[in-house]
Formats: structure tokens, sequence, C-alpha cells
């Protein structure tokens, strides 16, 4: 079997809807496909969820209501035969309602109706077409623990027993994103968590593979957002995909490469724009020799801790990263000095408790509106030359901190977010643009 997950924008109108069914139908294997919402959806859900914990309901009818008049268009070009547009507007009715009645502290209930509607829509244009299709509710299987983190065992027991139940489909579709708490209440594996869901189940079941469709043709060297003349990059091994993912690759959510690659299940991007092109595998493989890509993650701090005795003493670094460790706030890049340490983090949460805290064994200082760069490919250190060609490449833009030798895959910057385009366009003109 594999695993299909395609995303928003893959599921964004009608004419997409019918384009992925014929691509998930086609004849052969047994396929497991996890939907998104349709594009923007998702996002008028959080405003909505928004006004009512502000206590709008007239704004959030508002905005209710205009998504109910979207949805009733697109069913309308979705299916041929009166019926299935009466059922599946009944449907939609139920979830309107649902979203509508809500509370005003039930914005995980509401994100959820995005892809209860999408994969609803996509099922009953397969039946309509004929196809043997099964909607399997993520909401029946996909669990998380009280810190947020999938609970595997339990989704492996509840898929195999459902799959037991119902073993004659060829294609079975699930929601992405949406799973349930620890104690049942309906929860998310966070933005972006559908391509989390696709690798969670391809690692619970053990797949033969698992594909994450998107709108361009695979992992790039840079983010096509932001930096000119990027190039797909046709291999990736899973820890370099890991970290391009976690530093801020948006083609892939910050830790769904974590399960696959513990299972050993490949990965493969794909475009669902152009199904023919060959995309990216993420699979075991470490080609030597080679820069893969750069990625960057935003809105990072920096915290500067200089002891307050003369040089760094036993047990400093012990109390700094307990602070951090009490406060629950992980720490991403650290680099240290004789008399000092900087690190960086992405939860600023906390932070004003952290640094009370820091003030005890040191003086600190806090650099906000930061971003981490990161390059991404074979690093070990006796591949000459290749931090010199970073390091040139950002020659002309304030460095605040740089990592390198904490793995072999990575060497991280942190530079403010104002210079962040003219860091990751010189990069990629540096590292991918060379003969
Ligand atoms: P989906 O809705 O299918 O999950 P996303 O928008 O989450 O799609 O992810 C795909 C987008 O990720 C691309 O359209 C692209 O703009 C962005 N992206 C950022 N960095 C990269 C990268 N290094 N390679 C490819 N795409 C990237
Ligand atoms: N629909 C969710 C989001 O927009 C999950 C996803 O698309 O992966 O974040
Ligand atoms: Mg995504």
């Amino acid at each position: 079997m594999k695993v299909l997950k395609f995303g928003g924008t893959s599921v964004g109108t009608p004419q997409r809807m019918k384009e992925v069914s014929k691509l998930i139908s086609a004849a052969g294997e047994q396929r497991f496909v996890v939907l998104s919402a349709m594009s923007g959806t998702t996002n008028a859900l959080v405003e909505i969820a928004d006004y009512l914990a502000k206590h709008n309901r007239e704004a959030a009818g508002s905005l209710t209501g205009k998504l109910r008049r979207k949805y009733a268009e697109h069913v309308d070009e979705l299916y041929a035969t009166a019926e299935m547009k009466a059922e599946t507007l009944e449907l939609l009715d139920d979830i309107f309602t649902t979203i509508g009645t809500a509370a005003a502290d039930s914005e995980k209930l509401i994100l959820a109706q995005g892809e209860i509607m999408s994969t609803n829509m996509v099922t009953n244009y397969l039946r309509e077409q004929g196809v043997r299709v099964k909607l399997i509710p993520a909401l029946d299987y996909m669990k998380i623990d009280e810190n947020g983190e999938p609970v595997l065992s339990t989704i492996r027991h509840n898929l195999k027993a459902i799959l037991e139940n119902h073993p004659d489909y060829d294609l079975y579709i699930t929601q992405g994103f949406i799973c349930r708490g620890p104690n049942g209440e309906v929860e998310n594996l966070q933005r972006g968590g559908s391509d989390y869901t696709a690798c969670l189940v391809g690692a619970a079941l053990k797949t033969e593979e698992i594909q994450i469709w998107t709108d361009i043709d695979g992992m790039h060297t840079g983010d096509p957002r932001f930096v000119e003349g990027t190039m797909p990059v046709r291999q990736l091994n899973f820890e370099e995909a890991a970290e391009l993912a976690y530093f801020g690759a948006k083609i892939l959510h910050p830790t769904c490469i974590q399960p696959a690659r513990y299972a050993g299940v490949p990965v493969r991007l794909l475009n669902t724009m152009d199904p023919a092109a060959p995309g990216t595998l993420i699979n075991n493989e470490m080609r030597r020799g080679t820069i893969k890509a750069v990625a960057a993650k935003d809105n990072i701090t920096a915290v500067k801790i200089v002891s307050s005795r003369m040089l760094l003493a036993t047990g400093f670094l012990r109390k700094v990263f307990e602070v951090f460790e009490q406060y629950k706030t992980p720490v991403d890049m650290v680099t240290t000095s004789e008399v000092g340490v900087s690190l960086s983090v992405d939860n600023t949460a906390r932070l004003h408790a952290i640094v009370e805290e820091l003030r005890k064994v040191g003086t600190v200082e806090v650099d906000s509106d930061m971003c981490i760069v990161c390059v991404v490919g074979d690093l070990r250190s006796d591949n000459l030359g290749f931090e010199a060609r970073v390091t040139d490449a950002v020659k002309d833009i304030p460095v605040r901190m740089i990592s390198y030798g904490g793995s072999a895959h990575n060497i991280s910057l942190l530079v403010r977010m104002a210079d962040k385009q003219a860091a990751l366009q010189a990069l990629n003109e540096n590292l991918f643009k060379q003969a």
C-alpha cells in the first residue's frame, strides 16, 4: 500500500478535486489518501474562531455565511447528479451548523471542519464516479498525548483494526491535520499538519512509500517565494529533509519526516500540477560531497548570557540550559565563547521569566526579529571548502551567530530578518549556480 497526501492547492477547486480523483483512482495498488482542507478554508476558519473567541458572533456569522455560499457553489460545480448534490449539501449544512453554533472556545473543533468537508466532497465525487472508496475519519484513529506528540502505537492499533474491518477497498480517504487529544477532545497537528498525518499513517502501517503531492516539483534548493533561480533537488537523505523541514522549508511540516525515518519508509514529494515530473525522493541514501538546499526559519530571538565570573565556571552552561528546560522552551542554535553563550529560541511565550532567571547567572542581551538560515547537505568536516563557500556568500551580511559541527548535515547562520532575502539569494547563487 502507498500513502498519498494532497495539500490545499491540490484540492483547492472543484476542478482540482476532479483531477486528484482521477489520479488516485487509477487502477493498480491499494492507496491510503490523506487530504487537506481546500486552500484558504483553514485560514477562514481561524478567522471565524478568532471572532467567536472575542464574542463577536455577528462577524463570525457573516464570515461563516460567506464560506457556506462558496461551498454551495463548489457542490454545484463538482457533482453531475441532483441526488449527489443534495446529499452533499445536506452534509455541509450539518457542518456549517456545527460552526455556526460553536462555543467561543472551540477553535480546534471549528478548524477540523475544513478537512472534514474536503474529504467528504472528494469521497462523494468518487462514489458518483462509481469508485469503491472508504472514508476513514481521522478522529477514529489519530491521537496525540498531553505534550502534543502523536501516539504511534495507538494510531497503529486503531488503523489496523479499521482496515481489518474494511479490507476490500482499493481506495481509503482520510482527513489530514486533525486528531484527538489525550481526553478524546478534537485537536490538530499544527498548521501544515496534513503532511504529518501522511507520514504517521505511512509509519504506522509501514507502507511501501509516502507521497506528498503539492503545487511544486519537489524540494527546491531555496524557498522559491523569496529566491530567484531555485532548482528542484532530486534526492535527500531523511536527516537532510528533517533539517530542512524543521528549519522552515514550508513544503514539509517541521516534524513530519521523523516517523518516516524511524520506520524506514521513503517519502516522495510530487507535483499535482505536473504528475509526471520526478519530484524529490527522501530515503536512507546519503549522497556524498553535495550541498542540497537552504531553508530559513523566521521570528527567532537570540539570547546572549555573559558569565558574571571572568571565565565559564563549571556548571554555568548547566544552569543556563536548566532555565530553558524549566520554562519548557526549546533552544535551536548554541554558540559558546570563553565568557559566555549565545543561543536562539523561536518560542518567546516565557522569555520574560527566562531572562529574569538568567540574570542571576550573568548579563543578558536579547535580540529579536532574527532568522535562522540553515544550509543542509553532506557537510562533514573532511569535505573541505564548503564552510568557506557559505561564509563567502554572506560576506556582506551581518551574521549574529554561526553554528557548525552539531550534525554532519547542517551549517546554521543567525541573521536579521531584514537580511533574510539577501542571505538566501546570495547562498543560492554561491552554492548551487557554480559549475
Ligand atoms: P500544501 O498546501 O500542498 O501543503 P504548502 O504551501 O504547505 O503546500 O507547501 C508548498 C509550498 O512550499 C510551495 O508552493 C513553496 O512556495 C513553498 N516552499 C518553501 N520552501 C520550499 C522549498 N525549499 N522547496 C519547495 N517549496 C518550498
Ligand atoms: N489545513 C491545514 C492548514 O492549512 C493543514 C494542512 O493543510 O496541512 O494548516
Ligand atoms: Mg503544507
